[in-house]
């Protein structure tokens, strides 16, 4: 990873077959490796979409394989995590499962053999020392391929969605040998602010960036708001290889 910097994009929640293609085809355009895509979501309502489980786990796999794409996804749960495991290249873990310790120690189990690279994100109210420290559920029980993702916090600033704590790239640069990812688009919760804080992420020194993209934002089941068009992901893109080149990096 020292070179380079992973872009995970890709929708907040997969939704059918033909958004799926199109993200897969722009990501492909750009030269780009990955595509996220919720299919098990975690939503503050029971009422509110959930995602398409098995089903949009397949349309995710089967479009990303056929654009030589790798998936990463989130974990909800052990249920999900015995799909998902075995149909994906990477495993994500979310803010509200941060401190789910029996989750974290089944996931660590689960990948132990293969070392499937784990995106693990810091729970929205933990602080730094905590999220490291939850981390080692995750090595202990087997895995150390751990990819530690900030991606903002709640502070009482409430003109973004949470507060991008940008210092964590440095921070936990200092106190871990894990790479670190920045998720913009949870942190800004408009996308009228992500491309500026995709800048900062990638100035800070953050070894790879997530993003969420949508073909219409407009009308997608979930944190529409957050997402960018594809043009103006293409456009971000190519501005922030020119920010990377400079540091000796590529986006990838
Ligand atoms: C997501 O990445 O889709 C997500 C739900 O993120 P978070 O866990 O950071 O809210
Ligand atoms: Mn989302």
């Amino acid at each position: 990873m020292q070179n380079s910097v992973v872009v995970f994009a890709g929708p907040c929640a997969v939704e059918d077959e033909e958004q799926v293609k199109q993200v897969c085809s722009c990501l492909k355009s750009l030269g780009l490796s990955w595509i996220r895509g919720g299919v098990f979501k975690p939503r503050l309502s029971p009422a509110s979409f959930q995602g398409l489980g098995k089903n949009g786990l397949d349309i995710l796999v089967s479009n990303a394989k056929s654009y030589g794409l790798k998936t990463i996804t989130e974990v909800l749960d052990q249920d999900s995590l015995d799909v998902i495991y075995p149909a994906v290249d990477a495993l994500q873990i979310g803010t509200r499962n941060m401190s789910n310790y029996s989750l974290l120690k089944a996931i660590g189990k689960k990948t132990a053999d293969s070392k499937m690279p784990v995106l693990f994100k810091r729970g929205m109210s933990a602080k730094i020392s905590e999220w490291l420290t939850a981390s080692e559920y995750i090595k202990l029980a087997g895995n150390d391929n751990i990819i530690l993702c900030e991606r903002g916090v709640r502070t009482f600033e409430d003109s973004t969605r949470y507060t991008l704590d940008i210092s964590a790239v440095p921070v936990v640069h200092k106190q871990s040998s894990h790479p670190v990812c920045v998720d913009v688009s949870h942190a800004a919760g408009n996308s009228c602010f992500v491309p500026d804080l995709a800048r900062a992420a990638i100035a800070a020194g953050a070894d790879a960036l997530m993003l969420e993209i949508h073909p219409n934002p407009m009308s997608a089941k979930c944190d529409g708001m957050q997402q960018l068009n594809l043009d103006e992901f293409t456009q971000l893109i190519k501005e922030l290889q020119v920010i990377a080149k400079s540091l000796g990096k590529k986006l990838v």
